[in-house]
C-alpha cells in the first residue's frame, strides 16, 4: 500500500530499523549521510537502496527541510555507491517514489539505483 508522504516521520518504519541496525539487510555503503543496501526484492540486476541517515519521510520532506550539509552528503553518496558498483559505463537509473501517485512504500526517503542490464523505456505504459 502507498503511503501518505504529508505524514509526520514514524521511526517504527522498516527503514529506520534496518539504520538502526534491528533488522538485518545487505549493507552495501556507509557513511555520516547516508546508508545503502541491497533491495529485498530486486527489479533488476542490481537494484541498490541509498537512505539518509535523518528522518525524512520522502524526497518532498527532504528537499524542504534537509540541511545543505545532509543534502550534499546524501546526493555525493547516492553517486558514490554507483560508481562502486561499476554503473557509471554503461548507464544505470535512479528513482525515487513519493506518496500515493509515486506508488511509495516505505515512509523514509530512499534512491532506488538500477542497474547491470538494460533497464527499458523510463516508464511503463501498461502498468494498470
Ligand atoms: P518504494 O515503493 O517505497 O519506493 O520501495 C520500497 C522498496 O523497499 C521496495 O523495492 C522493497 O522491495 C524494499 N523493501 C521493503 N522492505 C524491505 C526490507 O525489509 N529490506 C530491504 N532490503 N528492502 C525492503
Amino acid at each position: 500500500m502507498p503511503i501518505d508522504a504529508t505524514k509526520p516521520y514514524d521511526d517504527s518504519n522498516i527503514f529506520a530499523k534496518i539504520l538502526r541496525g534491528e533488522i538485518p539487510s545487505t549493507r552495501v555503503y556507509d557513511d555520516e549521510w547516508a546508508h545503502a543496501f541491497e533491495d529485498i526484492n530486486p527489479q533488476a540486476e542490481i537494484h541498490t537502496l541509498v537512505i539518509p541517515k535523518g528522518h525524512y519521510v520522502s524526497w518532498d520532506d527532504f528537499s524542504a527541510h534537509a540541511s545543505a550539509e545532509e543534502i550534499a552528503g546524501f546526493v555525493r553518496a547516492v553517486g558514490e555507491v554507483a560508481r562502486r558498483k561499476g554503473l557509471v559505463e554503461p548507464g544505470y537509473r535512479l528513482m525515487a517514489n513519493i506518496g500515493g501517485h509515486g506508488h511509495q512504500e516505505v515512509p523514509h526517503l530512499h534512491v532506488h539505483i538500477f542497474g547491470g542490464e538494460p533497464l527499458g523505456p523510463m516508464i511503463c505504459k501498461h502498468w494498470k
